[in-house]
């Protein structure tokens, strides 16, 4: 398929990430992107790095990633973000650390597509929740497709005019909620934000694990959901001694 599966905030939940790929693999989709947050909240930091450099082709760099190999960024974090991160600093092994100290910020795996963790513009907020947000990220497109995650809600953002000069109003912002397996159609007139949602930690009060397909052939962002062992990613999280609301959060999908 002339596409490519796209991934975010993993946030060291193996569970769910083997079955996000397992599903991926039955797609036959031979290439992935990732977002970012491979680490942070979850109780396997390090068999997620290793999966994720395995079998993504294109990875950056998200804010927890970030924040585990320079301690200055920790201090934006609080509570059980900030003592996951922390955690997960102790665990991680060089090799890991490495890896993550390798990742970009920004990526183009393709002349149509860049992408970045969380916003391609310095704004008062990196959460692209909503049309004014994303009115002010389109400023940042450099190509006419954005891949994002970070909010982990899964969204579309899509705007008039195919290139970065011009700036758009909140008002000619169309956000699109993605039902799973539902595609969202891309104009090539337009240009857009996508969100695949998060794998490890969603938060649209749906608690199954969110991926996406972006088909660049038929021009379609679809949004998936997978169901995983919460229970078992729950049970990992008590036994790591992570704070157990990190672990009473994935079943209910906040
Ligand atoms: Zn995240």
């Amino acid at each position: 398929m002339h596409g490519y599966a796209v991934i975010s905030d993993v946030h060291a939940n193996l569970h769910a990430l083997e079955a996000v790929f397992g599903r991926i693999h039955e797609m036959e989709i031979d290439r992935i992107i990732c977002l970012g947050d491979v680490v942070g909240y979850g109780p396997h930091p390090d068999r997620c790095v290793d999966l994720v450099i395995r079998c993504c082709s294109t990875i950056v760099l998200g804010n927890h990633d970030e924040a585990v190999i320079n301690p200055r960024r920790e201090e934006e974090f609080n509570g059980p973000a900030r003592q996951a991160i922390v955690w997960t600093r102790s665990v991680l092994g060089p090799l890991h650390m490495d890896a993550i100290r390798r990742l970009r910020a920004v990526e183009y795996p393709q002349e149509m597509v860049m992408c970045v963790h969380d916003s391609p513009v310095d704004a008062p907020t990196d959460y692209i929740h909503d049309p004014h947000i994303a009115a002010l990220a389109f400023r940042g497109l450099l190509k006419p497709i954005c891949l994002l995650g970070h909010t982990h809600v899964p969204m579309v953002f899509e705007a008039p005019g195919s290139d970065a000069d011009h700036d758009v109003t909140a008002a000619e912002v169309v956000a699109y909620l993605t039902p799973d397996g539902v595609p969202i159609a891309l104009d090539p007139q337009r240009r857009y934000i996508c969100n695949p949602g998060s794998v490890g930690q969603p938060r649209d009060a749906d608690p199954r694990a969110s991926f996406a397909v972006l088909d660049l052939e038929n021009r379609a962002f679809t949004v998936h959901r997978q169901e995983y062992d919460i229970d078992a990613a729950q049970a990992a999280t008590q036994e790591a001694g992570l704070p157990t609301v990190l672990a009473d959060r994935l079943a209910i999908g906040a």
